[in-house]
């Protein structure tokens, strides 16, 4: 794609992903991370098939996996996810729960489901990976993008020094602050989760009872949390704090641990549990692609390559994760 310029704001999940793929392109662009941890670097990234207490099939997964499996490598690890079965008053039976669906899940035992086809992202290794390479070329620019030094001639979008033909604002739940795509429903959800060291009997299965443990680097992470917030809201909770303590004897059992760190961070949710994507119906060059909520590691690729091919080939996005819907 010869002489076009593009601009990624937002080092998060999102922003690698399409720093990724714009990469193998051959596509000229700059990155501009401003570095804050967010929901991408504390995320558990794992990726599953079924959803909520009635185990509901999660939207579009066997596409959105084999995308994942490819573009992620070495950094998606297959897991072994066990989650504890608690019958509702007038709900199904762990066999009901199952039927239609053995092509994901199996009975372990009355009280417990294996879910097949699950995964876990190694999210921090992946995004340090793609920006270290970035660094080197010299393409990352680590400052906050200031919305109020853009300017727009016929065609194309003057920041700095700086000219591009594209800007995609891949900018988590701080979108709340950016001027030309705060009109759209996003609403922060905040989830905490707790870092734990287990110096015996660690866990070897990704467990959900309550909540949800897994390897996190060399240590556990527990979590989460779902908590609608304002924008400013506090990250960390002692509330939550305490409910995550409380569920960590159900995954662990008598096994002793430490707690290493409490982190928190804000989701960026739709009204739908669909992303928003697409170019600005105003403003030309200036493209959205965020509203990952709980599942940007199996999203996000998928998504990433539907942008990408609207912005090079001119392709539309699927209506289904497209700004045209709003
Ligand atoms: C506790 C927790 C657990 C989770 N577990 C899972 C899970 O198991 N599986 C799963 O699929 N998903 C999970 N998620 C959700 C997942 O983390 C998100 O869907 C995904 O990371 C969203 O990525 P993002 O890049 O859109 O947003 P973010 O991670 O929020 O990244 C946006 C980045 O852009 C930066 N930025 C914003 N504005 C600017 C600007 N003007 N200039 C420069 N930079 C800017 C921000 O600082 C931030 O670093 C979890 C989330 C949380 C909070």
């Amino acid at each position: 794609m010869p002489n076009r310029n593009i601009a990624i704001i937002g080092g998060g999940l999102a922003g690698t992903c399409l720093a990724k793929l714009f990469q193998e392109k051959e596509v000229h662009f700059h990155w501009y991370s401003d570095m804050n941890s967010s929901a991408s670097h504390i995320s558990s990234g794992i990726l599953n098939p079924v959803t909520g207490r009635r185990y509901a099939l999660a939207w579009n997964y066997d596409n959105l996996i084999s995308i994942a499996k490819e573009f992620y490598g070495q950094f998606l690890v297959p897991i072994l996810l066990e989650k504890h079965f608690k019958p509702f008053k007038d709900e199904a039976t762990i066999d009901e729960v199952i039927l239609g669906k053995e092509k994901y899940l199996s009975k372990i035992n009355e009280e417990w489901i294996g879910v097949k086809e699950s995964y876990q992202l190694r999210t921090n290794d992946f995004i340090n990976l793609i920006s270290e390479n970035l660094h080197k070329n010299k393409q990352v620019i680590n400052k906050e993008f200031n919305y109020t030094l853009l300017h727009h001639t016929e065609n194309q979008w003057h920041y700095q020094d700086h000219v591009y033909d594209e800007i995609i604002f891949a900018e988590g739940i701080f979108i709340k602050n950016n001027p030309f795509f705060n009109y759209l429903p996003f609403q922060p959800n905040r989830g905490e989760a707790l870092i734990i060291d287990i110096p015996e009997n660690k866990p070897s299965s990704v467990k959900k009872h309550g909540k949800f443990i897994c390897p996190f680097g060399e240590q556990f992470w527990v979590g989460s949390s779902f908590d609608k917030v304002d924008i400013k809201a506090p990250l960390h909770t002692e509330k939550t704090k305490q409910d995550l303590m409380d569920a960590i004897p159900k995954l662990i059992g008598d096994s002793s641990y430490q707690i290493t760190s409490h982190l928190g961070a804000l989701r960026s949710t739709t009204p739908d549990r669909r992303p928003i994507i697409g170019e600005h119906p105003l403003h030309k060059g200036l493209y959205i692609f965020n509203g990952f909520g709980t599942k940007g590691a199996s999203l996000i690729p998928w998504c990433a390559i539907q942008l990408m091919n609207s912005i090079l080939k001119d392709k539309s996005v699927p209506y289904e994760v497209s700004i045209t819907r709003i």
